[in-house]
């Protein structure tokens, strides 16, 4: 089942083939499921600690492909970012979530991933302005989650973009906070509205001194650069008690949700939470 492609020859390396044939695939499927409404977008909750209400949902798409099922975003979205699908794909989640914010989700914000691929692309800030335009959501209802991986390569630009993004007056969050390299002296070069911190420290925080040290650290940075704290990742209520004792702001994870199509979008929170 070779389909003739000119790089064919990857089916004698032994191992490689198999993964290389099976993103080929995938990156063939996807040219066509964009147009055959195969992408779908959940949201999942995010908690303020303070007011133990539910202040934003994190789209995060789906992939229904027809024969595999449910594809994970985190085995497609990189062959997308390598094929270049990212920045269809990309528009259609900005347009998806914001048309869903101006008719199921109506007064809590709403986060969307942006890609490194999506956020160099030329017209993202014009695609940005018009998706808000279209829809009439708010600016400030909108955030948009960028990686790292976005500012390293030409920070220059990033910056500039980034500018430009906080004059239409999005909300802009890092995510994945403290995986990656040079993460502090970001925080004080780029206007970031909040900090997602990954989920590893939080899953860590009990067993491992050091992950709670860095939850301390980060909450206490964000106090000082006005940015809002979000502990990603809270699985049990001890979790979520620790984050609420060392000040966090807001808490996502599946103890206040599981992500969710907006037929079974997650209203409230859990009783063993809000007590
Ligand atoms: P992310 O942005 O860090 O999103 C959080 C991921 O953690 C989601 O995985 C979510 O389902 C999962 N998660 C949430 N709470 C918990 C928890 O308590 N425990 C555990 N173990 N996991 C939790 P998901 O939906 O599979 O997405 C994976 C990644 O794919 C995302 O990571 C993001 O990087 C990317 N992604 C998802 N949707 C989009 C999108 O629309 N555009 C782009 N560019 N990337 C997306
Ligand atoms: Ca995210
Ligand atoms: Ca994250
Ligand atoms: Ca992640």
């Amino acid at each position: 089942a070779k389909n003739g492609g000119r790089h064919t020859y990857c089916v004698f390396q032994p191992g490689m083939g198999d993964e290389v044939r099976q993103r080929r695939a995938l990156e063939k499927d996807m040219n066509t499921a964009l147009s055959a409404g195969e992408f779908e977008l959940f949201f999942q909750p995010r908690m303020c600690l303070a007011s133990a209400r539910i202040v934003s949902y994190e789209a995060l798409i789906r992939w229904n492909h027809p024969e595999r099922g449910l594809v994970s975003p985190a085995e497609f979205i990189p062959v997308a970012e390598a094929s270049g699908q990212i920045v269809p794909i990309g528009k259609y989640v900005l347009a998806e979530a914001l048309r869903i914010a101006s008719s199921t989700i109506t007064t809590a914000s709403i986060s969307i991933n942006v890609s490194p691929v999506q956020f160099r692309d030329r017209d993202f800030v014009d695609d940005v302005r018009r998706a808000i335009e279209t829809s009439g959501v708010p600016a400030g209802r909108i955030e948009l989650e960028i990686t790292e991986n976005t500012l390293i390569e030409d920070d220059a630009r990033a910056l500039a973009v980034l500018t430009r993004l906080k004059e239409i007056g999005v909300n802009i969050a890092l995510d994945d906070f403290g995986v990656g390299y040079s993460s502090l002296s970001y925080l004080s070069r780029f206007p970031f509205d909040c900090i997602k911190i990954d989920r590893s420290f939080v899953s860590e925080a009990q067993r491992n001194y050091g992950s709670l040290a860095i939850i301390e650290t980060v909450v206490r940075l964000g106090k000082a650069l006005k940015m809002r704290v979000v502990a990603e990742g809270v699985e049990d209520t001890e979790k979520l008690c620790l984050l609420a004792q060392r000040g966090c702001h807001e808490a996502q994870g599946y103890l206040i949700g599981m992500p969710a199509p907006t037929s079974k979008l997650v209203r409230s929170i859990p009783e063993e939470v809000s007590e």
